[in-house]
């Protein structure tokens, strides 16, 4: 969705992308209040009450009102100064992966890095830090939390008794995977669309690949959590009954390994205790 946003106080204006349709799917609430920071454009902070089109209905700075509306609240993440290919190039895939599988089963990541006389090769670099935080807080948005830490190698070894219970990456290397969820054969749909981010050139349509997968991902959990209310007493899990419920009141295809794929997410997220699973 583009909006269109212009500042109250100083008129200045932005064009802003943002992937702001789950917040609407996701609520029967009509407008939309974005929050924006001082610095996002100018040097003010105001808010703005977007329609379910992305158009802007009315504009303030905060004081008043902020209250009143019937709306749900959010906070544009600015993406322009953010350089995907540095994140790419410091990240490997398979570790890429491996992480976004681990926010999914809400699990406490540390990811380790080097030191290095380099600049572009440092990763203690505040730049990069941020630059991957800020990548995680844009794709996490509105969807699942993330846990991750990015400390030395040395910090590591100083205090490794503290991240007993963390995933702990380093490049292409498991270094602990304390509940053994790190297992190729199931990371393989996040694998897919990981690789995707990695092949795609285009850095806002690259970030936006990982977004709409977790956002699609966050919004079929929560359909298959309905379909598990709504069946509370039975006793066995039918994956053709999940397939059928998700066909039928939604208009959903998925197949099998998709539906085990998000069952995974729904027991380790959401904690949810679920019977046990049957194919046919
Ligand atoms: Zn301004």
């Amino acid at each position: 969705m583009i909006i269109n946003l212009k500042c109250p106080n100083c008129q200045k204006l932005k064009r802003s992308v943002n992937v702001l349709d789950i917040l609407f799917k996701n609520s029967k609430k009509s407008l939309l209040a974005i929050y924006i920071n001082e610095g996002f454009m100018c040097d003010h902070h105001f808010q703005v009450y977007i329609n379910k089109n992305g158009k802007v209905r009315s504009t303030q700075e905060i004081d008043i009102q902020f209250e009143k509306a019937n709306v749900i609240k959010t906070t544009l993440i600015d993406l322009d100064d953010l350089d995907i290919n540095k994140i790419k190039f410091h990240i490997p895939v398979k570790c890429m992966a491996q992480i976004i599988w681990s926010v999914l089963l809400d699990q406490k990541i540390v990811l380790l890095f080097k030191s290095s006389d380099i600049p572009f090769l440092d990763f203690e670099d505040p730049f990069i830090i941020n630059q991957i935080h800020k990548l995680f807080k844009y794709i996490t948005q509105i969807n699942f939390d993330y846990k991750l830490s990015l400390i030395t190698e040395k910090n590591y070894k100083d205090e490794q008794l503290k991240y007993d219970d963390y995933i702990v990456l380093f490049g292409d290397h498991i270094i602990n995977d304390p509940h053994k969820i790190l297992k190729m054969d199931e990371i393989k749909i996040v694998y897919e669309f990981v690789s995707a981010f990695y092949k795609e050139e285009v850095e806002i349509i690259a970030v936006n690949i990982l977004k709409k997968e977790l956002d699609r991902t966050y919004e079929l959990t929560k359909y298959i959590i309905n379909f598990l209310d709504e069946n509370q007493e039975s006793k066995k899990l039918f994956i053709h009954d999940i397939e059928s419920f998700l066909n039928e009141k939604y208009n959903i295809k998925i197949k099998e390994i998709g539906i085990k794929y998000l069952l995974q997410i729904i027991v380790n997220y959401y904690k949810t205790k679920i019977p046990s699973i049957h194919k046919k």
